[in-house]
């Protein structure tokens, strides 16, 4: 009987390796466990960029059974070191070096250490040194790396003395957690030569000092007929005529299976036994991790913040709806807080966001409101942190629902206020404890155009444009905020003068810090000059969330285009309809620049002249609003909880599944089917709607954004028509198009 092979990668570089490899995360998974391999590690060059996005897409990859629940993935990263950075002028002296996190502490070590690359060491590369080892090795295994490591690199240079010292420093630092790495790429190549001659050394100090070996292989690209892409994209990106002799790989630096790497070493078989046993060394789940000292401030009559949380929602609650609060709201309440109260410290999180707020109004004097996704929730709108009322506008809480440690959550302030609102938070938290956050984009032609490379015709051939390397873009909205300690809990770097995040904004939603969206909006401030100068003149205070929104004199402006609107090619449209309110505003906003537009005829003859027929109420309850036609994706989660019974987590799975582009939607539609079947309804209107929910992605973006959005035009148009005097026009607006 064959005895099954147990073999891991643990030196592996993805598309994050700074144009030097072309391996995507998520195919670096996939192809892993098609191979049986129960385990991987990342290690791009000097960074952890592909960490958070890594241990995301296994998670999912679980939660769907795509993966087995014990795969290990392994957060790590290829260092750059130098002895002392102090004498370390230039990179002559600049070696690798294998770091993977095997527990919480090594992991947050690892943090430290790339963090420290990027902002005490940099030198057109992050490097780190031994005294940051020495200081912060704890938890973390170390492995001597290719051949650019500090270990193989004295043995080719024939400095064995100097190796052994080496080797005995790291042994004695990292203790058993402290690995030789072999690597073996068979070839006709300078590179083979010199890994011949350095391993048969290796070997033999291992053997003198009882150091562990283990076979890596240094994956730089998937499969193997990927090499000669990875040749191009490095010639590419080297600025390098075509010419094998001046690449550094040899064809070979693929994912290998586990039988390929035990044939390949089956001379030394500890060293493929022994990297099952760092595998099996390694525990830490990464995304699980929360800042506990992120607490917002509980005044004493209360017992902990979930109380504290609880009792200004209820107080909330009773201004927005009165002191009978309807069971609707009650329910919704009781959902959304459920979900706040259960899962690590979203209440604390969201306590800390409403004591910002507040501080903002009060403090600050200043104009501030949760546009976007938080309009979907009943609780951000009793908190005040949103004005749009979810019942109302049926809309669906898409915030609480991930079971993340965090909740993307934004401050909309007035533009020029952005200043005095970061000077703000640096001042609560301290400005070591915020940062920006970064977007990574892929080097596309233009960027690498930009960066020199002008022959970037292969492009088009070998190289497939997903597989180039990501630059980072800094993105000035978003601010990430955590107790102390930033360094520590995400890995940093610096774009331009800022110290960034290495994590993209998606993925630090599962990291422990709280992220805060803060965008500037022009039309805030607007609406806080016009309050001020209403206050001054006629010495009254007016709340925005007062202003009725069915006021007669406001439609009327809007419809006689007398209103500059970003999407201004909805006004004659709103003139056919017979009666406008706010909901027939919003659905055109919507509608704009989606497929549905070519629908807006039928939308109004519908909404003037209702005639369509629907298959049931329910159905009809949740199409007729928008005029029988699909604009949300509200109206698909109503389809799936209203009319075929889901539960909120079965529609929001389905929702995910689909959006992620899951190929095998089978069991979902066997599901559909059945309820559709149960429900009554043909089998050809069941296949209609199986093909609306293939639509989701196309449909409007969650009305909360249109509706949140909207009620900010509207309040100006509010303005305008009711005090004239004190309306400005905007000379700073945009104008989105209509196709
Ligand atoms: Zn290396
Ligand atoms: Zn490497």
């Amino acid at each position: 009987m064959k005895k099954e092979i147990k073999f891991s990668h643990l030196h592996v570089h993805s598309i994050y390796s700074e144009i030097d490899a072309i391996c995507k995360p998520d195919e670096l998974i996939r192809r892993s466990v098609e191979l049986g391999m129960n385990a991987i590690a990342i290690t791009d060059h000097g960074s952890m960029k592909a960490v958070m996005e890594m241990a995301k897409f296994v998670q999912k990859q679980k939660e769907r059974g795509c993966i087995d629940a014990s795969f290990k993935f392994i957060p790590g990263t290829e260092a750059y070191i130098v002895e002392d950075l102090e004498t370390a002028y230039d990179n002559s002296s600049v070696r690798h070096l294998v770091l993977l996190a095997k527990s919480e502490v090594g992991y947050r070590n690892l943090c430290r250490l790339s963090s420290l690359g990027y902002l005490e060491g940099f030198n057109r590369i992050p490097r780190i040194d031994h005294k940051m080892l020495e200081k912060y090795h704890e938890g973390i295994i170390a492995c001597s790396a290719c051949l650019g490591g500090e270990i193989p690199r004295l043995i080719a240079d024939g400095k064995e003395d100097e190796a052994e010292k080496v080797l005995l420093w790291y042994m004695n630092l990292f203790g058993d957690d402290f690995y030789i790495e072999m690597q073996r790429h068979v070839s006709d190549t300078e590179i083979y030569r010199t890994q011949q001659h350095v391993n048969e050394v290796l070997l033999r100090l291992a053997n003198r000092h009882g150091a562990n070996i283990i076979a890596t292989n240094d994956v730089h690209f998937i499969n193997a007929e990927d090499a000669e892409a990875q040749d191009e994209f490095m010639c590419l990106s080297r600025k390098y005529k075509k010419l094998r002799s001046d690449v550094h790989y040899t064809g070979q630096e693929y994912l290998k299976s586990p039988e390929e790497m035990e044939e390949l070493f089956s001379d030394i078989p500890e060293a493929i036994y022994n990297v099952q046993e760092i595998v099996d060394k390694v525990n830490v789940d990464i995304l699980s991790l929360h800042d506990s000292s992120l607490v917002a401030p509980v005044p004493k009559d209360f017992e902990n913040s979930k109380e504290y949380l609880k009792f200004l929602v209820m107080q909330g609650a009773m201004a927005r709806y009165g002191k009978t609060i309807p069971s609707e709201v009650l329910n919704r309440i009781e959902e959304e807080m459920r979900y706040l109260t259960e899962n690590k410290n979203f209440a604390d999180y969201l306590l800390l966001i409403y004591d910002i707020y507040k501080s903002i109004r009060t403090e600050l004097g200043l104009q501030v409101i949760g546009l976007g996704f938080m309009s979907g929730s009943i609780v951000c709108y009793c908190l005040h942190l949103t004005d749009v009322d979810p019942i109302k506008y049926g809309l669906t809480n898409l915030l609480f629902y991930k079971d993340a440690p965090h909740l993307p959550i934004a401050l909309e302030i007035g533009i020029d206020d952005i200043g005095k609102v970061r000077r703000y938070l640096a001042e609560k938290f301290g400005s070591e404890n915020l940062i920006g956050a970064v977007s990574f984009v892929p080097w596309k032609e233009n960027s690498l155009k930009n960066n020199g490379i002008n022959n970037i015709a292969i492009l088009d051939g070998t190289i497939r444009q997903d597989w180039v390397s990501y630059g980072g873009v800094l993105i000035h909205a978003n601010v990430l905020i955590c107790a102390n300690d930033m360094m520590s809990k995400l890995p940093l770097c610096r774009v331009d003068d800022n110290i960034v995040s290495q994590y993209k904004m998606k993925e630090i939603d599962c990291s422990e810090v709280c992220a805060i969206g803060i965008y500037g909006i022009y039309d805030l401030s607007r609406i806080g000059e016009i309050l001020k100068q209403i206050k001054d003149k006629n010495g009254y205070d007016i709340r925005t969330e007062d202003i009725p929104m069915n006021d007669k004199s406001t439609f009327d402006l809007i419809c006689r285009g007398d209103y500059f609107l970003a999407v201004n090619c909805i006004v004659p449209y709103l003139k056919q309809l017979n009666r406008v309110t706010f909901c027939e505003f919003v659905d055109l906003w919507a509608v704009v620049g989606l497929p549905q537009w070519k629908q807006i005829a039928e939308y109004i003859a519908e909404k003037n002249n209702p005639q369509k027929m629907y298959p049931s109420p329910a159905v009809e309850a949740i199409f007729k609003p928008t005029g029988g036609i699909l604009i949300y994706r509200e109206q698909l989660f109503g389809l799936l909880i209203d009319v075929f019974g889901y539960t909120r987590k079965m529609a929001l799975d389905l929702y995910d599944d689909i959006l992620d582009s899951v190929d095998d939607l089978q069991s979902h539609k066997e599901e559909f089917v059945r309820r559709g079947l149960e429900r009554g309804f043909s089998v050809d209107s069941i296949d209609e709607f199986w093909d609306m929910l293939r639509q989701w992605e196309c449909l409007a973006p969650k009305s909360s954004v249109y509706v949140s959005n909207c009620m900010l035009d509207y309040r100006l148009a509010y303005f305008k028509a009711n005090y004239s005097e004190f309306f400005v026009e905007n000379e700073n607006g945009y104008e989105k198009e209509c196709n």
